[in-house]
């Protein structure tokens, strides 16, 4: 069961297009897996479609708030997908780089215009990532596996958001590695300095 999601803020910035396309894509990933979210981001879309077509170049009529809302009523989200788990063989046969023991990355986006960048990372149990702070947003999707940090435990479909405010160390939990779908704007900031000696080699 699904029990972290992104904030309804997130899902209207996705919706709007605003979020940087790496951070898209985990929140796409997440509502492919959670009917909730999935919902809320069609909802979100509909709700952007139409108050675009009521933006009026001039003076709006004075029920177009009104209409607006009233048509807001029927917007009918898209049926949420049903929640399947990921083809871990499928995803374990890619093209794994081993970055540190027991720790493997799979770029899927390089480092664009807004400094952000999507990887795969897979952990094996019981290893655990750098302790870390942040420069920018970090956004999370558990594909496969459980992770836990100082905020709580992460299971399959789980999407963790963390800004500049929090500083942690993902450990992987339980008998199966843990794989995550993992968004990074600009770069880590690890708190050791055998971190920081490694972080160039995580690239992120
Ligand atoms: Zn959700």
């Amino acid at each position: 069961m699904i029990r972290h999601h992104p904030a309804e803020t997130t899902l209207f910035a996705c919706a709007a297009g605003t979020l940087p396309a790496a951070h898209a894509e985990v929140i796409r990933v997440h509502a492919a897996l959670c009917p909730a979210c999935a919902a809320g981001l069609a909802l979100a879309e509909a709700a952007g479609g139409v108050l675009l077509e009521a933006l009026a170049p001039t003076a709006m009529a004075e029920d177009a708030l009104a209409r607006t809302l009233a048509r807001l009523d029927h917007v009918v989200p898209a049926p949420a997908p049903a929640p399947a788990r990921f083809d871990v063989a499928a995803l374990a046969s890619g093209r794994w780089r081993r970055v540190a023991p027991g720790i493997a990355m799979m770029p899927l986006l390089r480092r664009d215009a807004t400094d952000s960048r999507l990887d795969l990372i897979r952990v094996a149990p019981g290893r655990a990532l750098l302790s870390h702070g942040h420069s920018g947003a970090e956004t999370t999707c558990v594909l496969a596996g459980t992770f836990s940090d100082e905020t709580g435990d992460y299971g399959f479909g789980d999407c963790m958001e963390t800004d500049t405010a929090l500083a942690h160390q993902p450990r992987a939990r339980g008998e199966e590695e843990c794989i995550c779908l993992i968004a990074v704007t600009h770069h880590l900031q690890p708190k050791s300095w055998l971190g920081r000696l490694v972080r160039p080699l995580l690239g992120m």
